[in-house]
């Protein structure tokens, strides 16, 4: 008998196992909208060329091993590049900062950094919907998961009534997990004002704010607009958490390049936060990989490629937006039932469709398209080739 035979076969991950599912069928019409990689205009991976000219400057470099925290220039371009210049904490060299294994590493470290650190109620809120890997990283970190309304599926929008009342039951000195912009799944934002609602809100109730940034530059075009509030925080005095990925806006996501930080009160406080990350660190990887890092620091640290690296992300953004204004349109002109303003209100990476899971069945089995069965459909998988044939699609699902 195999030490093993009690072990019993999970479930297929309910993002990845939509590629699975993709790959399987045969039809040349079929179309992935499931996983969150940005595909060109052809459906095609997409290396920035910003990426591949930085690739050349650190080609042949050496391959030894990184600090426990990683590539000193590259976190701190990191985190120039989410704080801002003028950011108090990033002046006064008070931001404890680590490099990650991307966002979900960031994640993770983060979330175990509060379970070990934080003096308060180890509980961490997160928005209901959110990101499927959100609830198993923080309680496999050892933190106490719970939800607070986010969307309403009525208006498919923000419930921010219902957000601010859950902000204001909560127990003071909660963990309150919020998407820096382009909230994956429902692509739906706060409004500036809203932010500054919500802010006012965890102030009044000493919440701690644990940002996840996946998605700097993805939402409007722009790293810095996109880094609104992160930096309104920041700015009127919050201590935040900030989780980074490089993985949609530098399309780095097999090098898995991230960064966690923690705005800290001096750098004495900085010194010792930093010394625990690595004590968090150390015997889960050791230190994190090279490649990546270097790519994204050669990127931010270089004018001419910075600039052209900011047109790029743009370039991703706009593509995404003028499929949003297409689908509208087709699915206006095709009279499909519903109110699908949603589509062009949305930001970011993906479209919460509205449509119902035995839908999002249908289209698969019939029409040869995927996407998550909470009608979450990545709008970088839609191009000009693909777009007409899944308008008609949804709009025959609809009827
Ligand atoms: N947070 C959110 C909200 C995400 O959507 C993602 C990617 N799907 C991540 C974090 C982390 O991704 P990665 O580890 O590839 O950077």
């Amino acid at each position: 008998l195999s030490t093993w035979s009690a072990v019993p076969a999970g479930p297929p991950d309910p993002i990845l196992g939509v590629t699975e599912a993709f790959k399987r069928d045969q039809d040349p019409r079929k179309i992935n909208l499931g996983v969150g990689a940005y595909r060109d205009g052809n459906g095609k991976p997409f290396v920035l060329p910003s990426v591949k000219k930085a690739e050349e400057l650190v080609a042949g470099v050496d391959k030894e091993y990184l600090p426990i925290t990683g590539l000193p220039e590259f976190t701190q371009r990191a985190a120039l590049l989410a704080y801002g210049e003028d950011s108090a904490p990033l002046k006064s060299n008070s931001i404890a900062v680590t490099q990650s294994i991307s966002g979900t590493g960031a994640l993770r470290i983060g979330g175990a950094f509060f379970a070990r650190f934080y003096p308060h109620s180890k509980t961490i809120y997160l928005p209901t919907p959110t990101w499927g890997n959100h609830t198993p990283i923080f309680r496999d970190s050892g933190l106490e998961v719970k939800g607070y309304r986010y969307y309403d599926k009525r208006t498919v929008g923000l419930d921010f009534e219902g957000l601010k009342e859950d902000l204001k039951s909560m127990p003071e000195k909660s963990i309150v997990l919020l998407h820096a912009c382009a909230h994956n799944p429902t692509g739906v934002d706060p409004t500036r004002e809203q932010w500054i609602e919500i802010s006012n809100i965890i102030k009044e109730k000493s919440l701690f704010p644990f940002f996840d940034m996946a998605y700097q530059g993805f939402a409007s075009g722009s790293t810095s607009r996109d880094a609104f509030a992160v930096r309104h925080f920041v700015s009127t005095g919050h201590q935040i958490a900030l989780c980074q990925s490089f993985a949609k806006n530098m399309g780095l996501y097999g090098e898995r390049v991230g960064a966690f930080s923690l705005t800290t009160a001096d750098p004495e406080e900085k010194a010792r936060v930093e010394s625990q990350l690595k004590i968090v660190i150390r015997p889960m990887y050791s230190n994190p990989p090279l490649h990546g890092a270097r790519i994204a620091s050669t990127i931010l640290g270089t004018p001419e490629l910075y600039s052209q690296w900011e047109g790029e992300v743009k370039g991703m953004a706009e593509r995404i937006i003028s499929m949003r204004d297409r689908l509208y349109d087709n699915l206006v002109a095709q009279k499909t039932p519903g109110d699908w303003s949603h589509i062009k209100s949305q930001i970011g990476m993906f479209s919460f469709t509205g449509l119902t899971t035995p839908q999002t069945k249908a289209l698969a089995e019939k029409a040869h398209i995927y996407m998550t069965a909470d009608g979450r459909i990545s709008m970088a998988g839609l191009n000009a080739h693909n777009i007409d044939y899944f308008s008609e699609s949804v709009s025959k699902a609809v009827k």
